[in-house]
């Protein structure tokens, strides 16, 4: 039910409730009296009216009772008449009833009917036609007819309808007649009472009646039998009187014609009975409603009030808490009016006194003074008032004060404005808390983001060299890849790698080291472009990511002038370093950039870069891509023969020039590979340089060269020495000597030999240290490929070997170039003037053995002699002295 309806239902209600009760009862007070009072008369009228009808049904009775018995009485003595006369005729039977007509009755008819057949009737005119009528056959009549013979009795039935027309009452009269042989049945005579004639005569349609009457008892049955009178009357409570008939009785029943409610007086008597009610009842329902409308009055004005009251104290206990004070000014003459808050927030006493303007400005921080009173004239013009102040309180405590205030007009007022004022120190204090953290927080949220920018950009940048680190540059390759380089969608990738740097930092030291590769990025930053980008992505490793649209001329020619500037001698501490780089040059120019294989391919030119000699660059190509494969298989091969003992050592005889005695052998690496051979080194040690396994090999050499010395001793062969190369790796190790020791080497019997260029580098510590220990531990050093490189006096006379070894390229000229010859011969004199064995390699005949001899060469080894061989064919070369046939 929507709450209107709801609303509705109990206006209804209420306006039955309170007030209209005494309505109420008065209402059923007085019904309940007008009813009873109603019932009591009703009953006192129905008792009269039915004495009234008593005395007209009494008098009916009575009338009907006579007649019909008169009747009755008539006939039986014509009936006592026949008993004496059985044998009467017509005419004397009608000579006897008409006497009987002349009484007054009601009789209209008389019939004789001697053995129940009818034989004699009066008056005869009219009824000629009943003569001859047998009862028995008359269903009509036969039952009553019986009913009087067999009874002996007067049997009275009717009314009938009549033959004749009309209705009647018969009366059957059984006729015994006396005879000698006792009482016998004679017959019967009906005798027929006309009705209309009864009636009228008893009365019963007498206009002055004032009663409906009803007769009941058809053939003299009483008041069970059938209704032969009037209306039915038996639902209306009828007055009753029987009519006693000779032979039963009738049933009168009687009420006031129009029945007994129809008692005259009783409407007006009962309208009367409600006007009263209605005169008493109005006043006190319009009493009852006056009564509840006031009341409503009230309880609305109640409510109102204590709504009021709770607002107030509400509010009254808002201000309290919240300590707001309320203020009026009176705009025409600046009295004011401040409640006990107010004057406790400006620090006057609750004393009741007028307050003005005056008082207020006093209480204010002079500091705010013009501001305060600025916002307050702007009031006017707004109506509004709102401001924010301090107070200066007597004890010099500052009170934050905001005081906030309308204009409020009315007509016939003076204008005025209300106003409430509170403290808001605390709110104050806490802001400027806020503030201040809020600073602070800014600060640190700044150190914080410079924190993260920082260690974002340490994340991404190299510390040393201040370039982008290898993160960033795979971060830079993604982003290239996904989206193209710079637009032009093709990139380079120049791999640098710096020459020489291990040995700067490890003769220098490192800050020596990180002083190279801050000028080296900076040679790298310089020959850059702006949009290039530069990173130092390992060690000594640079990687440049540049446009490749630009074409190979323009790539080679920056990596050309970075290795050009490179190559300068670097002052670090008043020394002169040198470094130089290699550069490995790829470029994508594909539309769908393949970052990834662009670095690897860089790489893969480095790599040739460096294996072609260093202080180059080389760009990738898909035959460089190709040999590297092959390297790679290559390299895979060493590793796996080095696994397998596939690298034996050969060796070659060196000879005493004079006496063309074995003096020593020449070590030298062969590879035995599975499905190629035997390899010599050209075809693999470049590779396993690459690999870092030279030093292995040589070792390997040593050891097989140590056996076989061993092995040719208990053979008594006779050679006393056996000469290895040595790599500069394998003298920078700084185990070799500790290794070396370990082999028991007898001193004398095993010479390095080392290429010149070795100990020519200066200053290489472990170098210079490995080889005076090499010479402590009685193993010779050979100078090896002398005349090659740039071997001084100088490092000649520091290294101090036991012998020098002429390279082969000075020794093959000398049969035809007299000048070549004069070289070795001053080579052999320096060898002599040092006390240094002088070796020459390469001598391929005989020829060239003879002019070595006479140069003044010890030692010889070469083709002329003999060729490397296994140690298995050097075994038999030894035993069969082949070389003394062949010279
Ligand atoms: P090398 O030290 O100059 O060795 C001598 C090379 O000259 C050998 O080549 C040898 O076969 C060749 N040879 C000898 N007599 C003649 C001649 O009459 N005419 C010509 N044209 N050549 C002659 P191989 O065996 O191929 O060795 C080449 C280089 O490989 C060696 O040059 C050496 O530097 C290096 N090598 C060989 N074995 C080893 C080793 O075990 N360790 C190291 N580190 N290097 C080795
Ligand atoms: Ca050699
Ligand atoms: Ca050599």
């Amino acid at each position: 039910m929507s709450s209107n309806a709801t609303h509705l239902q109990e206006h209804r209600l209420s306006w039955l409730r309170p007030t209209l009760l005494p309505a109420l009862v008065a209402l059923i007070v007085l019904v309940a009296g007008g009813v009873a009072l109603d019932r009591q008369t009703n009953v006192l009228d129905e008792e009269r009216a039915r004495a009234v009808v008593l005395a007209q049904v009494s008098l009916i009775r009575a009338k009907l009772e006579g007649n019909i018995n008169g009747n009755i009485q008539l006939v039986r003595g014509l009936v006592s008449t026949i008993s004496t006369e059985p044998r009467m005729d017509q005419d004397r039977f009608a000579a006897l009833v008409s006497n009987l007509f002349e009484e007054q009755s009601q009789l209209r008819l008389v019939a004789g009917a001697p053995d129940l057949v009818v034989r004699m009737t009066y008056p005869f005119a009219g009824n000629e036609r009943a003569i001859g009528l047998d009862y028995r056959k008359s269903p009509a009549q036969r039952d009553a007819v019986l009913r009087a013979r067999d009874t002996g009795k007067l049997v009275l039935a009717g009314p009938v309808d009549l033959v004749q027309g009309g209705r009647g009452f018969v009366g059957r009269f059984p006729v015994f007649v006396d005879t000698p042989a006792g009482r016998t049945f004679w017959g019967v005579v009906s005798a027929v009472v006309d009705v209309e004639r009864l009636y009228a005569d008893s009365g019963l349609t007498d206009r002055s009646l004032t009663i409906d009457i009803s007769i009941t008892g058809k053939d003299a049955t009483g008041g069970d039998g059938t209704r032969f009178f009037g209306p039915d009357l038996t639902a209306q409570n009828p007055v009753t009187a029987s009519v006693i008939l000779p032979s039963g009785s009738w049933e009168i029943a009687a009420i006031p014609r129009g029945g007994w409610t129809a008692t005259p007086g009783s409407f007006w008597r009962r309208a009367a009975m409600v006007a009263a009610v209605a005169l008493i009842l109005l006043p006190i329902v319009i009493t009852g409603r006056l009564m509840g409308e006031r009341q409503q009055h009230f309880r609305e004005l109640k409510s109102r009030e204590a709504e009021l009251e709770r607002l107030s104290r509400r509010l009254g206990l808002a201000l309290d808490v919240s300590k707001v004070g309320v203020w009026e000014m009176d705009m025409t003459n600046g009295r004011e009016t401040w409640d006990d808050r107010t004057n406790e927030l400006y620090g006057l006493p609750n004393d009741g006194g007028s307050r003005s303007h005056d008082h207020w400005k006093a209480a204010v921080h002079p500091d705010d003074q013009e501001k305060a009173e600025n916002d307050f004239r702007r009031t006017i013009a707004s109506g509004r008032y709102e401001s924010m102040y301090r107070v200066l309180l007597p004890d010099n405590t500052v009170r934050h004060v905001r005081s906030v205030g309308a204009l409020y007009r009315e007509p016939g007022v003076p204008d005025k404005v209300v106003g409430v004022n509170w403290d808001v120190t605390a709110d104050v204090a806490l802001n400027e808390d806020l503030r201040r953290a809020t600073q602070l927080t800014e600060a640190r949220n700044q150190e914080l983001e410079a924190a993260r920018i920082r260690i974002e950009h340490n994340a991404l940048h190299d510390s040393l060299t201040g370039l982008p680190n290898r993160r960033y540059l795979d971060e830079m390759l993604n982003r290239h890849a996904a989206s193209g380089y710079e637009g032009t969608g093709s990139i380079a990738l120049l791999h640098i790698d710096l020459d020489r740097f291990k040995q700067i930092n490890d003769t220098m030291g490192h800050a020596a080291g990180d002083a190279m590769l801050i000028h080296a990025s900076g040679v790298l930053r310089r020959n850059c472009g702006d949009t290039d980008f530069v990173a130092r992505i390992g060690g000594d490793e640079f990687v440049v990511l540049t446009t490749a649209s630009d074409g190979d001329i323009y790539l080679g020619t920056l990596a050309e002038r970075i290795v050009r500037e490179m190559r300068q001698p670097v002052v670090y501490e008043g020394h002169q370093c040198r470094f130089g780089v290699s550069i490995g040059i790829a470029a994508d120019r594909q539309a769908v950039l393949d970052v990834k294989r662009l670095l690897i391919n860089a790489d893969i030119a480095l790599y040739r870069a460096k294996a072609r000699g260093r202080n180059r660059f080389e760009f990738f190509s898909e035959t460089l891509q190709a040999e590297v494969v092959r390297t790679k298989r290559i390299a895979d091969e060493i590793l796996g023969g080095l696994e397998r003992s596939e690298f034996v050592a050969w060796f070659q005889p060196q000879f005493d020039a004079k006496t063309l005695d074995v003096v020593g052998v020449e070590a030298l690496a062969r590879w035995q590979h599975p499905t190629e051979g035997i390899k010599t080194p050209d075809a693999f040690l470049q590779v396993a340089e690459e690999l870092n396994v030279v030093a292995t090999v040589d070792r390997l050499i040593l050891e097989q060269s140590l056996a076989a010395l061993s092995r040719w001793d208990a053979m008594g062969l006779g050679v006393p020495r056996a000469s290895v190369n040595v790599s500069l790796r394998r003298l920078n190790d700084e185990d070799l000597i500790k290794g070396l020791r370990e082999l028991d080497i007898e001193p004398g019997r095993i010479s390095f030999e080392l290429v010149e260029s070795i100990y020519l580098d200066e200053g290489d510590a472990i170098v210079g240290w490995n080889i005076d220990e090499i010479k402590k531990l009685g193993i010779d050093v050979e100078i090896d490929d002398f005349g090659t490189g740039y071997a001084s006096i100088v490092s000649l006379q520091k290294l101090r070997p036991k012998r020098l070894k002429i390279d082969r390229q000075l020794v093959n000229p000398i049969l035809v170039d007299p000048a070549q010859r004069r070289l070795l011969a001053s080579i052999v004199d320096i060898g002599k003037s040092m006390g240094i064995e002088v070796v020459a390699e390469g001598v391929e005949t005989m020829a060239h053995a003879a002019i070595l001899r006479d140069l003044g060469c010890d030692i010889l080894q070469g083709y002329a002699f003999s060729r490397p061989l296994s140690a298995a064919d050097f075994e038999t070369f030894l035993v069969t002295k082949a070389w003394r046939k062949a010279s």
